[in-house]
């Protein structure tokens, strides 16, 4: 590997759940770090006060909506982590809150990478969402898949990955730029938080344990270690050969695996769901419920219920040479978080 002592890197929205854990994993390996974030510097005591980030992390302010905001920053900038998109299942408008942000922001951090004399490669965190927003029973998901499926009206948060992702190739298809792009599509992240903000990921055991699902419902998730995704993006950055996608799981469980590892690791007291509805009359009533939820919450249950997903983590593992945290610890990770930061109340 090339010595890292000179190069720059750019993690866009360093305050997120992944992108902290970039920034922590950077500096570590030796790297300086241009974060950008939405606040003054004093709203991120946990970057501030990582190991070395008094000598090689500086903080910026980017919105992804503004035209130029990108472009002085990445001018000093080797590689390019773009992590921030707006990671939330309900929201009012979607084309507002979701796809803009998503997809200008995208375009406006590849053209500061166009303009930049220095940007050599752009590992883009895309998702899981631009590959699918359904399971298959009778399909095993890859790199090679694109959802095709999602709209401002059916899972706009996975609509606006895959449009942001799909405008990226595009971007890139210009024969003019001076860097290439890695992708890395994470399934749901879970794990440890640097900050006091509950992902969305971590957030779904947390429900499960606050009693928000009242029954057991056939569903599995395929987890990832969210220091596992912060060292892909880091893998692929440093080997020169990675390329295209990069389906980013670990082992998948389902809802009934869950809430049984919950119980027999000492978390008995929460209020984990009894009813085993993980059938197939149980998806169904489970299908007419999901129209009492949240929009965003409703069309998720409908698209992901009664099926199993399954999907190929080989060319992750063989191309980037990653070893995944077992799903296990990563849950034993999340849950002891969340107790650390009061998402969750010890009984
Ligand atoms: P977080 O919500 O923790 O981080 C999102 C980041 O994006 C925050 O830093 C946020 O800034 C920033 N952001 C959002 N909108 C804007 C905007 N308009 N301008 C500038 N910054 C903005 O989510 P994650 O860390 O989980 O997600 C990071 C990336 O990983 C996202 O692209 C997400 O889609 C992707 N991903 C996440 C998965 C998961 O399970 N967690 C799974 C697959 C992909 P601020 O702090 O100011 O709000």
């Amino acid at each position: 590997m090339e010595s890292t002592d000179l190069k720059t890197v750019c993690v866009t929205g360093a305050s997120g759940f992944i992108a902290a854990h970039a920034v922590e994993q950077l500096l570590q390996k030796g790297y300086r770090v241009i974060g950008t974030v939405r606040g003054d510097d004093s709203k991120y005591p946990y970057l501030t006060s990582l190991e070395g980030a008094s000598e090689r992390l500086t903080l910026a302010q980017a919105d992804l909506l503004t035209e130029g905001a990108f472009d002085e920053l990445l001018t000093e900038c080797d590689y390019v982590f773009h992590t921030a998109s707006p990671y939330i299942i309900d929201v009012k408008d979607p084309q507002r809150d979701l796809v803009d942000p998503a997809v200008k922001g995208t375009i406006h951090v590849l053209e500061a990478c166009k303009k930049s004399p220095r940007v050599k490669r752009v590992i883009l965190t895309s998702s899981i969402a631009a590959i699918t927003d359904e399971p298959d029973n009778h399909h095993v998901f890859t790199e090679a898949d694109w959802n095709q499926k999602s709209s401002l009206d059916r899972n706009p948060y996975y609509y606006s990955k895959t449009q942001a992702e799909r405008a990226a190739w595009t971007f890139m298809e210009d024969s003019e730029l001076g860097f290439d792009m890695v992708v890395i599509n994470p399934f749901i992240v879970i794990g440890p938080s640097h900050g006091p903000s509950l992902n969305t990921s971590n957030q779904i055991i947390r429900d499960i344990m606050k009693g928000l699902y009242p029954t057991i419902m056939t569903v599995n998730w395929g987890f990832v270690d969210v220091r596992d995704v912060a060292k892909s993006h880091i893998l692929a950055m440093e080997t020169p050969e990675a390329s295209g996608r990069y389906l980013c799981a670990n082992q998948s469980m389902t809802m009934t695996e869950l809430v049984q590892f919950l119980k027999d690791n000492g978390y008995q007291n929460y209020r984990l769901p009894m009813i085993n509805m993980a059938n197939h009359f149980g998806t169904k009533v489970m299908k007419l419920l999901s129209y009492t939820q949240p929009k965003g919450v409703g069309t998720y249950m409908r698209t992901n219920m009664g099926k199993k997903m399954q999907y190929d983590n080989s060319k992750i593992k063989k191309e980037l040479s990653i070893e995944f945290i077992p799903a296990k610890d990563s849950v034993l990770a999340a849950v002891e978080d969340m107790l650390k930061w009061k998402h969750l109340k010890a009984r």
